[in-house]
């Protein structure tokens, strides 16, 4: 099943909340900030040990203090203005995130949308990408979750997933 909510991805309980980090993993602004705040001190730490991220690939450490039991971490790219890849690598995101989830058994995961804030993804087209990848999916898992920080995101997830959402 996928899901389009309007909350705060640090209250979600489901198995995975997907953190849509910076290559550094040490922490940063927007999702980002959120979910190492509500996770605790721990998860910086654990995502030390990590030694970074490249841009679409994805690394996985427990939740702490959240409610979720994992999260994995996922370095989006940076828009600029379509030349370098930024399609790909964006799908990449999603593809290795829902693959580490399903290698760690987990049944339910929840995405920001990666890239849209301070990376500046243009939001239809990621979203476009996010729906595709959650659709292939989607009978793997018992649900998705598009977890939107607006009214108007979760317009466009809804809009492209089509009626019934
Ligand atoms: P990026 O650097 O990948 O662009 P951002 O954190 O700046 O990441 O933004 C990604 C998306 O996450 C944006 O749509 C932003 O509105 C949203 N967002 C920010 N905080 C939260 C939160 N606590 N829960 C869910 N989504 C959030």
């Amino acid at each position: 099943m996928i899901k389009v909510l309007v909350a705060d991805i640090t209250r979600l309980r489901v198995d995975a909340v997907v953190n849509a980090a910076n290559s550094s993993l040490l922490g940063g602004g927007g999702v980002d900030g959120a979910i190492h705040r509500a996770a605790g001190p721990e998860l910086l730490k654990a995502c030390r040990a990590l030694h970074g991220c490249a841009t679409g690939e994805a690394k996985i450490t427990p939740a702490f203090n959240l409610p979720a039991h994992w999260v994995i971490h996922t370095v989006g790219p940076v828009w600029h203005n379509g030349t370098e890849g930024e399609p790909r690598l964006l799908e990449n995101c999603y593809r290795n995130s829902l693959e580490l989830a399903l290698e760690n058994g987990a049944q339910s995961i929840a995405f920001p949308a990666i890239s849209t804030g301070i990376y500046g993804y243009p939001k239809a087209q990621a979203v476009a990408i996010a729906c595709a990848l959650m659709g292939e999916y989607m009978a793997r898992f018992k649900s998705i979750t598009a977890c939107c920080f607006s009214e108007g995101d979760a317009s466009l997830y809804r809009r492209e997933l089509g009626g019934g959402i």
